[in-house]
């Protein structure tokens, strides 16, 4: 990582550290405690009472644990200043541009790789240079798009990545390990300690340890299974898991798309849109097909319509799979 928020040379190296559920929270404390820093408050000792007021610029399609961490880190949903996206759910850098430029106020960024409906992922390479003028800190939300940079095929969606100040993601989406597991990486350890140590006589290594850049004191090691599946996957492994994924989502909405259900997504990743007819055309079959139990696919609201939400992010899933659902799926809309 280069020159990040501030304009301070940064380490280069970002850490990887576990935590359960995400790494949005203490990416986003990492970025409370830098920003105020900026302007001279030390919010880990002054909290927000009297602080300088935070604005966080979010694309109006972000995550809803977004604003669940917001709301634990004190800074309040209101402190969202939402920003445009396009059809497919990606950051309007333009309207980002203009945003930035409302105010002179310790600002924080937090941008998408991996919408949940469409799987949208932000322009990341625009978008941190516009924040960075700014002196805003940039965290992205890779929860399961981030595991797209391990794909020579998907690496141009994911350009810029390395600029950004702070990474979530998640291991138990795309990398296929059990439930819980969170990864946060921050580019500066300094501010990352800062925002989340915490020490006691008692403690062994205590100022050093992975407790001291989570928010649970104790908690097994979650870390053991993370190493495992990506030292048995590889680096080419996990390319193909990602590739293989997408490809499957691309079939499904070949082939549904070709018997005329309406795909209402650009497939750019492993999520793939579908309605048939009307809404409740859509949620009487997505029952159906849940019923009928060859496949589980979930519903959600997209742009106003209901839509049936298919996510390929199991490493079992074959090609015979899909077909098999989407034969299901079809004979549910049409008997
Ligand atoms: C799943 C997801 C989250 C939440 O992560 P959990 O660890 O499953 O709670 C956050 N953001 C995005 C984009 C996600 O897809």
């Amino acid at each position: 990582m280069g020159e990040g928020a501030g304009g301070h040379p940064r380490h280069r190296v970002g850490r990887l550290r576990h935590r359960r559920a995400g790494g949005n929270t203490v990416g986003l404390a990492a970025a409370r405690h830098h920003v105020l820093a900026a302007r001279g408050w030390d919010v880990e000792q002054g909290g927000l009472q009297d602080a300088p007021h935070v604005r966080v610029l979010v694309g109006d399609e972000r995550h809803s644990t977004i604003d669940r961490s917001l709301r634990l880190l004190g800074l309040g949903t209101g402190s969202a200043v939402p920003v445009r996206t396009d059809d497919n759910g990606a950051i309007d850098v333009g309207h980002l541009e203009e945003v930035l430029a409302e105010a002179d106020a310790p600002t924080i960024v937090c941008l998408q790789m991996g919408n949940v409906n469409t799987g949208a992922i932000d322009d990341l390479e625009r978008s941190c240079a516009l924040a960075h003028d700014r002196g805003a800190w940039v965290h992205v939300d890779g929860a399961f798009g981030l595991w797209a940079a391990a794909s020579p095929a998907h690496q141009h969606l994911t350009r810029g990545i390395e600029q950004a100040d702070s990474w979530g993601c998640d291991v138990h989406k795309w990398l296929n390990v059990p439930y819980d597991g969170g990864l946060v990486f921050v580019s500066r350890p300094d501010v990352h300690s800062a925002a989340t140590s915490m020490t006691a006589s008692y403690l062994v290594g205590a100022g050093t340890g992975g407790s001291d850049l989570v928010l649970n004191a104790s908690r097994r090691a979650r870390g053991f299974a993370v190493w495992a599946a990506i030292r048995e996957l590889g680096r080419s492994g996990l390319a193909e898991l990602v590739e293989r994924n997408c490809t499957l989502a691309r079939r499904f909405a070949d082939q549904l798309g070709e018997a005329g259900a309406e795909i209402g997504n650009d497939v750019m990743l492993n999520q793939v849109l579908v309605s048939f007819d009307d809404d409740a055309t859509t949620d009487a079959v997505i029952e159906r097909v849940q019923q009928d139990g060859t496949c589980w696919m979930g519903g959600t609201t997209w742009r106003g319509c209901r839509y049936m939400r298919i996510a390929v992010s199991n490493h079992t899933t074959t090609e015979a799979d899909v077909d098999r659902s989407v034969e299901a799926i079809l004979r549910c809309w049409r008997p």
